[in-house]
This record gives C-alpha cells, sequence and structure tokens, in this order.
C-alpha cells in the first residue's frame, strides 16, 4: 500500500483499494455474477443505443427505472432508489443514516466492502459473531445500539441464510436503521423483501449484477419507506444510473423475467451439484441458498494459487471468522463446474 498522507482524514489510513485477481483466467468463478451471460432483450437494447443519444444526461433520478422496479417490487415509486450499483446505494445510506463516530454492526464474516463504507463515510465498524448455526445474532446485534445494523441474505460469503425469526427479533430490538443486503435474493427460497412493509426502518438493498447478469452496467436499488428513500436519494445525488445502464435494465425489467428466472433455476441445481462433487473429494461445503459455494480448505490461498495455474479462479478468503480458509466457487453451467472440480482435485493432490 503507498504510504498516506497526512492532509488525508484519518478514517482513510487505513482503507484499502479494492483488490482482485487481474490475471485473466479462462473459466472465472470468482465473482458470483450470471455465468449463463446477460439477458438477450437487454443485449439488443446495448446494440441498439449506437443510435440513441448519449451526449444528454439521463434523467437525474431514473424515474422510468423506478417505476419499472417499483412494479416488480410491487410497491409505490417513492419506495425506490436506484444508484451506480448496490455499492453506491449501500454507501449513500450509511452516509445518509449515520453520523461520522456512529457505529455499524454487522455478524463476521459478511461482505468485505462493508466496513470499508462504513469506515469512508466516517463510521465506526463493529463486527459481531454469528450464531454456532451461522445464523445472524440478533441479540449480540441489538447490543451494539449501533445506528445502523447491517445483515446480508443469503450472506456473502458464506451462502447462509439469515433465519425469519432472527429478523423479525431484530427489527422489533434495533434502535436504527437495519439494511437487508439481498444481492443474492433471487437465488434464496423465501425472499425477505415483505419486511419494509413492517417496519419503516428496514432497507432492502437488491441489484441487477447478479441473477440479472447486468454486473458490468452498475445498476442497483433499495427498497424502503419514502422517508428513508429520499434521504438516500440526497445522499447519492443525480446522474447514477447512465443512459446505456437505464435501457438495458428497463429492457431486461419488461421482456426477460422468464430468462432470469430459468437461469435462476439452472444456478441452483448447479450450486446443489457442486456442493455435492465437493462433498464427494471430502470436503464439507457450507449449506448454501444464494449462486456460490462456500467451502473451508485449509491452505486456501496455495490451493487457489494452483487451481488458477489450470485455468480457473475462484475466491480466496483467510482466517474467517467461525470458518478459517476457505474457497468461495460461483456456480455456473455444468462444463465450468467440471472444470473447477477437476482442477480443485488436481490442487488438493498436492497438498
Ligand atoms: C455483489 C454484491 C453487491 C454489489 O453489487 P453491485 O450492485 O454490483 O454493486 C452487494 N452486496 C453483496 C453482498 C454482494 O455480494
Amino acid at each position: 500500500m503507498t504510504p498516506s498522507l497526512d492532509i488525508a482524514r484519518a478514517a482513510y489510513r487505513d482503507v484499502p483499494l479494492y483488490t482482485t485477481e487481474s490475471i485473466r483466467c479462462d473459466v472465472d468463478l470468482s465473482d458470483n455474477t450470471n455465468l449463463w451471460g446477460a439477458p438477450p432483450a437487454a443485449q439488443e437494447a446495448m446494440r441498439d443505443l449506437a443510435n440513441g443519444s448519449f451526449t444528454r444526461y439521463p434523467s437525474a433520478y431514473a424515474l422510468g427505472l423506478k417505476d419499472a422496479l417499483a412494479e416488480y417490487a410491487g410497491v409505490e415509486r417513492s419506495w425506490i432508489v436506484t444508484g451506480c450499483g448496490s455499492d453506491d446505494i449501500l454507501a449513500s445510506a450509511i452516509r445518509a443514516l449515520a453520523e461520522p463516530g456512529e457505529t455499524l454492526a454487522f455478524c463476521a464474516p459478511t461482505f468485505a466492502m462493508i466496513p470499508i463504507f462504513a469506515k469512508i463515510n466516517g463510521v465506526v465498524p463493529v463486527a459481531v459473531a454469528m450464531t454456532a448455526t451461522l445464523d445472524i445474532d440478533p441479540d449480540a446485534l441489538i447490543a451494539t445500539g449501533a445506528r445502523i445494523i447491517y445483515v446480508c441474505s443469503p450472506n456473502n460469503p458464506t451462502g447462509t441464510y439469515a433465519s425469519r425469526a432472527a429478523l423479525e427479533r431484530l427489527i422489533a430490538g434495533a434502535p436504527g436503521l437495519i439494511i437487508l443486503d439481498e444481492a443474492y435474493g433471487e437465488f434464496a427460497e423465501d425472499s425477505h423483501f415483505d419486511l419494509t412493509a413492517a417496519s419503516d426502518r428496514v432497507l432492502v438493498v437488491r441489484t441487477m449484477s447478479k441473477a440479472f447478469g447486468l454486473a458490468g452496467l452498475r445498476i442497483g436499488y433499495a427498497v424502503g419507506s419514502p422517508s428513508i428513500v429520499a434521504e438516500v436519494e440526497k445522499s447519492r445525488g443525480p446522474y447514477k444510473v447512465s443512459v446505456a445502464a437505464e435501457r438495458a435494465a428497463l429492457a431486461a425489467l419488461a421482456k426477460d423475467r422468464a430468462w432470469v428466472a430459468a437461469r435462476v433455476v439452472d444456478a441452483r441445481a448447479s450450486r446443489d451439484r457442486l456442493a455435492e462433487s465437493l462433498r464427494t473429494l471430502g470436503l464439507a461445503p457450507l449449506p448454501s441458498q444464494a449462486n456460490f459455494v462456500l467451502v473451508p480448505v485449509p491452505n486456501a490461498a496455495a490451493v487457489a494459487q494452483r487451481m488458477r495455474e489450470r485455468g480457473v479462479a475462484v475466491r480466496v478468503f483467510e482466517g474467517l471468522p467461525s470458518v478459517g480458509d476457505a474457497l468461495r466457487i460461483t456456480a455456473g453451467p455444468a462444463s465450468m463446474m467440471e472444470r473447477a472440480i477437476h482442477a480443485l482435485d488436481e490442487a488438493l493432490a498436492c497438498e
């Protein structure tokens, strides 16, 4: 890391840049995107864009996209805020809803960006442990007294799910805002989307980067009571969804829902087969409700390096709380999964 300057904000000094492996791999199973590709109507919208006018700004707050997402989510437009990826919404929500110096609590391990988004907004991240069954621990979260509590379900990187009972207990007892990140909500058996209706302090954050296959276009959204959404929108600022992104998202929401639903079925089946193959190798993958599997593996970094030499990229985690070293593998088409299992089998044989 480059040494930081005295002129930088103190909270920024130990914030790392986000790094991912830049070496390209034949089979990249490292980022949980839709490995079956992008939805067809969205692709067509991108091809037609050459004739479109993008010399002008998009609409300031993406009103057309808000309407389409409101219909998709079954809420009024005033309940929706969009962003440049859901990352943008998470950071904007923290900035809008916590004062500098206040705290944001989460159960670890969870989405690696959360402590960073807290710090860059002057907010102090506080990690608490998950329960023995890798559920969220509502009492420990409430006991922190945090202004914001973040829950990711299905959780990245574990793939595990926050139980309904734990979430309800959390909502009843939490002093401030609850952010429920459902980036992988489409892949889970049930969504907790409806909890926004149960409390005006719940913001459900979703994305078109995972099931919808549009990660490169950066489209995220959140659903919450109009009073929260309005504050997040102020913090987010105008023009965050580009003309291209809005067109693709509108096309996908209008015409590609069946395609997305079919790929979700494919991803779940692939995930379950992947878990089965991992068990055949003598490993114990965590139960997943997402489009990826986390599998504890000793010396995960060395194993992943040997997989990479065999053309397969997976995401490495070292020393995760409650889990230890592990590999996170995205579920995709069968041919990719076969390559991954073969590479992992060979990589483990070198241990
Ligand atoms: C991928 C991911 C996101 C970010 O998605 P973008 O919409 O692409 O910014 C947010 N939360 C979790 C848990 C994720 O895994």
